[in-house]
């Protein structure tokens, strides 16, 4: 137990961050480059389209955003141009995902709801944002913490009884599923529509594709890929939210000459 709780303390001593812009403080305690490399290993395993013509743009569009983006990396959490990969994935499911150390996928299924160059903008100013939020490393010290708060639970209860040690077991489980993964999960949502707003109009693309973006992306039918699934902030907050961030957004636009 008490080990344990020394363990506690110290994770909580290195591990208080904040994320950028919105200057959220976050809890950390994994190595960044540990998560980047555990991704990297994931990404070399799914199936991709080297070939696809579209490939191009997504890089293109997607490095002017990491650009966009570097002046507000002041932990040095983006990777330099050069490692970051992009790659679209064969998969029909309406999908995109940024993994931390800049591995990037876009779903060969996400091309018929973003036609434009601003709607690419919009998917990968939201992905790029949650590698600058380092919010892979979040979730998997939250998830670490989960396991050391059951771990102590378990201790504490040991000589207890087998009731008393379920309904502190269920606490922990249950208060950890509704109480904080879940509203962390809407939180990371947020920051990055937030953020990738911002990051997309100062590389030069329209934010106001944004909330229309969105907006349309929730009326398709089927099962929800992973990165939209309910737990995420509801369709209408979502754009309500954006519209909001929308004159921020538009300040951050460059000059037209
Ligand atoms: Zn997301």
């Amino acid at each position: 137990m008490r080990t344990f709780l020394l363990l506690l303390s110290a994770l909580a001593f290195v591990g208080c961050q904040n994320a950028p812009i919105t200057g959220r403080s976050q809890f950390i305690f994994v190595d960044e480059s540990e998560v980047a490399s555990m991704s990297a290993s994931e990404f070399s395993k799914m199936k991709k389209l080297p070939g696809d013509k579209r490939l191009a743009k997504v890089k293109e569009i997607g490095l002017r955003i990491v650009a966009a983006a570097r002046r507000d990396d002041k932990a040095g959490v983006l990777p330099p141009s050069s490692k970051w990969e992009f790659a679209i994935i064969d998969d029909k499911t309406p999908n995109a995902f940024a993994m931390p150390g800049g591995k990037i996928g876009f779903n060969s299924g996400m091309f018929q709801y973003a036609p434009t160059d601003d709607d690419i903008a919009v998917i990968l100013g939201h992905e790029v944002s949650h590698v600058i939020c380092r919010h892979g490393s979040e979730r998997v010290s939250q998830s670490m913490g989960v396991a050391i708060a059951a771990s102590i639970a378990d201790e504490a209860t040991k000589n207890s009884s087998t009731k008393t040690r379920s309904a502190w077991m269920a606490a922990v489980g249950v208060g950890a599923q509704y109480g904080i993964l879940l509203p962390f999960s809407r939180s990371h949502e947020s920051e990055a529509d937030h953020l990738g707003l911002l990051f997309m109009a100062r590389a030069g693309y329209n934010p106001d594709a944004a909330p229309a973006f969105w907006d349309r992306f929730s009326k398709i039918g089927g099962a929800r890929p992973p990165e939209f699934l309910s737990t995420h902030p509801s369709d209408s907050t979502r754009v309500k939210q954006l519209q909001g961030w929308l004159p921020e957004a538009r300040a951050q636009m460059p000059r037209q000459p």
